[in-house]
């Protein structure tokens, strides 16, 4: 019997899904994040649960071929990277084996073709987006960063190797303007303090800018002085847009519900394969601009449109699959939740001069069976869901619509095999899958998969 606290060297074999290595003991399946295969590792047990037991590394024996020092002195304290301590190359063998192991064991697929990882083109300073929790630090200073692993226990952070160098600057702003104005910041326990989040987005295609401060009051001291900071920042970046997000909800989101402009737009624009896109706050937009383009291109590939097609992209967000598939289909319709995304879906459409793209705002379950009794047969169908997956009402109207293709986009391998299985369940078979890297040092995975039509 294995139990926390006991101390034991072992050999990682394997990467899982999350990030952690697997390694055994005694035959029992270890997870120990932060390691490497082939890495033979000194653990303490902190846990046994369910037939497995999870450690942490105390100290490495001999260090993996694949291990590389020094990409951020946060790591490991940081929930963000955890596979930053991976060379990247690795990165990239163990996605591909996550998506492969996650096919066959959650959809029992064997035998599918899972091309090599598509390479990030830049494997740090990606991310479009990024969202620095504020709070006070352990001496009571304000600061902003990020979360500890697992926990809401705030890391300062004076910069992250994962954004724009911008992005950090600002955040040293935003902190100064806090000081200055006694602006009180936000504690989860007590559901006191003001300042809560700063959140920024950048269009890599125009270089513009959006900074938003969320704030848990429907005011701010002196907001005047907040724009005068984020501006006075020497950047390549022209910030277009600073927003006052109210955000005095108890729940743990991205933003409240309620934007106030303080400076500019609401929106920004980017341009994404020849296309421009306006984006708000609010909308999803993929964090990995030059890697989008390859996953769609990936999609639009697998799709093999001609110009005949009728396309139905669920979860559309704000319509960037959609306006890449209509410059070669017949016609496009895109469903999505979120109304801002919606509203920037069509405004989209129209600012590109795309004429054969309609939007619909809802739920992909309620809408996709609503096109399906009415009668529609889309030949593509292009999903790209949350997390979770698609609910099952969507993957039945899905099939009773019947449509020769579905291109799959996933950022979950998990519910892309569970989903999968039940396509190919009745009457579809997974073709081949790509996973492509928008995550680098992270152990998150995106693919996109086709799955055809039996005849
Ligand atoms: N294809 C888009 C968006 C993908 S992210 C892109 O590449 O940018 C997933 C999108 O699904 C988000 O925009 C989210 O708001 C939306 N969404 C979440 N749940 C949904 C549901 N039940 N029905 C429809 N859209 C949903």
């Amino acid at each position: 019997m294995i139990q926390a606290g006991e101390k034991a060297v072992i050999t990682i074999d394997a990467i899982a899904t999350g990030g952690d290595g697997v390694g055994r003991l005694n035959g029992m399946v270890v997870f120990v994040p932060h390691t490497c295969r082939g890495e033979r590792v000194e653990i303490e047990v902190f846990k046994v649960k369910s037939g497995c037991a999870y450690g942490n590394i105390t100290k490495i024996i001999e260090p993996s071929p694949y291990r590389r020092a020094d990409f951020c002195a946060s790591l490991g304290a940081c929930g963000g990277c955890d596979l930053a301590h991976m060379e990247y190359a690795e990165q990239l063998f163990v996605k591909r084996q996550i998506v492969a192991d996650t096919l066959t064991r959650i959809g029992g697929f064997t035998n599918i073709a899972v091309n090599e990882t598509l390479p990030a083109p830049r494997s740090e300073r990606y991310r479009n987006k990024m969202v620095f929790p504020l709070g006070q630090d352990e001496n009571g200073k304000s600061s902003g960063g990020f979360f500890a692993t697992k926990s809401h226990k705030l890391i300062p952070l004076t910069d992250c190797r994962q954004g724009d160098r911008a992005a950090s600057l600002w955040l040293a702003a935003t902190l100064d303007y806090i000081n200055e104005t006694h602006t009180t910041l936000y504690d989860e326990n007590s559901r006191r303090g003001a300042a809560r989040r700063l959140f920024v987005r950048l269009a890599e295609g125009t270089k513009e800018a959006m900074v938003v401060l969320t704030a848990n009051a429907k005011k701010i001291k002196q907001p005047e002085l907040f724009v005068e900071k984020i501006l006075a920042v020497p950047t390549d970046y022209t910030v277009k847009s600073i927003i006052l997000n109210v955000y005095t909800e108890p729940n743990n989101l991205l933003l409240g519900t309620k934007n106030k402009v303080l400076y500019g737009t609401e929106t920004i624009e980017d341009i994404l394969g020849g296309l421009r896109f306006s984006i708000s706050p609010h909308s999803f937009y993929q964090i990995n601009a030059p890697q989008t383009e390859n996953l769609y291109n990936t999609a639009l590939s697998l799709a093999g449109l001609t110009g005949q097609e009728t396309v139905l992209d669920l979860y559309c967000g704000i319509g960037t699959i959609s306006l890449f598939a209509a410059r070669k289909a017949a016609k496009v319709l895109g469903v999505e939740i979120v109304p801002q995304a919606i509203q920037n879906a069509k405004e989209n459409a129209a600012r590109n001069g795309i004429t054969n793209a309609e939007f619909i705002l809802g739920s992909a379950e309620e809408i996709a069976p609503r096109l399906a009794k009415e009668g529609n047969t889309p030949d593509v169908v292009f999903v790209d869901p949350p997390r979770k997956g698609c609910e099952e009402a969507a993957l039945s109207a899905i099939l009773q619509m019947n449509p020769k293709k579905i291109v799959y986009v996933s950022c979950n391998p998990a519910t892309l095999a569970r989903d999968a299985k039940f396509l190919c369940q009745r009457g579809y078979s997974l073709q081949e899958a790509t996973p492509a890297d928008m995550f680098p040092n992270t152990s998150h995975v995106e693919a996109v998969v086709l799955l055809q039509r039996d005849n």
